[in-house]
């Protein structure tokens, strides 16, 4: 081991490809630095760690959890597979398209398991501050061990930023919000659909989370689905009971008035408003300031921070490729601290990498556009790396199908199987229609699979 020290903030996805990748050079023989991994739950997995509490807590700490029960991979797994650890070697064979939570939960776990990295992890432990001294070229990381309420402070030569940026809900206020006689809620603090069965459920916004929760709440019985949109709608063919109606303009008691002068009476609100980048424990020369886009801000190579290139940021982006770019990212990032990879000394070029990068994303005009610049910044970063090379066009093309299936059918989508692009395998399809299919178990989801056509 080197004497240099890595702080890895941030046990999710990204954190965790952090750590495989500093595990998976040693193993190939290099000396790494020490790993520290701070993270403020009590198990790994971010986002995929499920809980079911809302707003703080038991330490009082922001829930960092946004997933519900019953959610259902919203893209198919075969975009997202890991390359140095296929869905076969976890599972012994291939699996559905769609995996729900727990599955998902239980790839992403096997891989760390195998590499070993959990003592790498100091869990229930939350980033409270780092600062950054610039003589002696040394981050303080200030923490909180949450069980013992115990603050304590070490140093670091470089510091990994891993801790998401879907937790902290962007919360908007309507005319009429105080007098509604309903739930408001964010997606944020949504956790299960049946609370809203036989409910006329409202939801603002036209992200994956007003399709999906929307999606939910439909599957598990609420009478009736609204969303408003503020440009346009979402457009897909939905069920009966769903429309789509222009932008939300005062509730009075349960009557919600749109943009276009009609109303609906309603039961509950919820707001699909999206998230924002909030790193509280950071401050201004080292906080990432950014939309949620596919070329961030202030990021060279997407991943090091153009202010202060010893603090990389995993997973910043908007996403369409979640695991493996995380993956492609944590690998490049780790070359910097090996020495592998230079950065430029030059701020200007730094700065200069990422005015390019936002201009070829803004060239772009649609989905298709954003899933192949997407897929080209994948390809970019893991040809720098020994990250195992892998079908990026194969996956691109799994999206494209994905999209075309979410045209075709939106409650139907789930139902359609593609090719590993890490294994070769075509996926079974499931044993039952997303839409009859109630429990979201691994058993369940693991039973029996029916063989799909190529
Ligand atoms: C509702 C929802 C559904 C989604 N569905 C899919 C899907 O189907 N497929 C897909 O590929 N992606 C999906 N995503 C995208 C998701 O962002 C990624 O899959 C992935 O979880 C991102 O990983 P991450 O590690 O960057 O962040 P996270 O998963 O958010 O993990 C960040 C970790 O950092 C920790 N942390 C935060 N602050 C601190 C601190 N101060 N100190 C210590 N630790 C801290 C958190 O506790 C957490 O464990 C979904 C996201 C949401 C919100």
């Amino acid at each position: 081991m080197s004497a240099k020290r890595v702080a890895v903030i941030g046990a999710g996805p990204s954190g965790l490809a952090q750590l495989r990748a500093f595990q998976s050079a040693a193993a190939k023989g290099a000396e790494i630095p020490e790993i520290v991994c701070f993270e403020k739950q009590a198990n790994w997995g971010g986002l995929w760690n499920y809980t079911w509490r809302t707003g703080l807590d038991q330490y009082g700490e922001p829930v960092h959890g946004s997933m519900y029960r019953y959610l259902w991979s919203n893209g198919p797994k075969e975009g997202l597979e890991f390359a140095d650890y296929s869905f076969e070697e976890h599972f012994g064979r291939q699996i559905a398209s769609y995996p729900p939570r727990a599955v998902l939960f239980d790839y992403i776990e096997g891989r760390v398991n195998k590499a070993g990295v959990r003592k790498w992890i100091r869990f229930e432990t939350a980033v409270r501050l780092v600062t950054w001294d610039a003589e002696r070229r040394k981050f303080t990381v200030t923490v909180q061990d949450l069980p013992k309420d115990h603050c304590y402070s070490e140093e670091f030569d470089h510091v990994i930023v891993a801790s998401g940026h879907f937790s902290t809900p962007n919360v908007p206020e309507f005319p009429g919000f105080s007098g509604f006689n309903g739930r408001i809620l964010h997606a944020h603090d949504f956790r299960d659909a049946r609370e809203f069965v036989g409910k006329d459920v409202l939801l603002i916004g036209t992200s994956y989370s007003a399709e999906d929760i929307g999606s939910q709440c439909w599957k598990y019985g609420a009478k009736s689905i609204t969303n408003s949109y503020r440009t346009a709608p979402m457009g897909f063919k939905w069920p009966d009971n769903w429309e789509e109606k222009p932008l939300l303009q005062k509730v009075d008691g349960n009557t919600a008035t749109f943009k276009d002068g009609s109303t609906k009476k309603i039961d509950a609100i919820i707001l699909c408003t999206g998230y924002k980048h909030h790193f509280p424990f950071l401050p201004d020369d080292l906080r990432l300031k950014t939309a949620n886009r596919l070329a961030t801000a202030d990021l060279y190579k997407g991943v090091a921070y153009v202010h202060n290139p010893a603090l990389f940021y995993i997973g910043m982006q908007d996403q369409w490729f979640t695991f493996n770019m995380f993956d492609a990212q944590a690998w490049w990032a780790r070359d910097v601290i090996l020495g592998r990879i230079q950065v430029p000394e030059d701020k200007k070029v730094l700065l200069a990498d990422v005015e390019d990068r936002v201009a070829r994303e803004d060239a772009g005009e649609d989905d298709h556009d954003a899933i192949e610049y997407q897929g080209s910044y994948v390809k970019e970063l893991i040809a720098e790396t020994d990250y195992p090379s892998f079908d990026v066009d194969g996956a691109n093309e799994a999206f494209f199908e994905w999209k075309k299936h979410k045209k075709q059918g939106i409650m139907e989508f789930r139902n359609h199987a593609y090719k590993s692009v890490i294994t070769g395998t075509m996926a079974p399809l499931h044993h039952t229609p997303w839409k009859d299919a109630l429990d979201d178990s691994m058993e369940s989801y693991l039973r029996v699979t029916v063989a799909a056509a190529e």
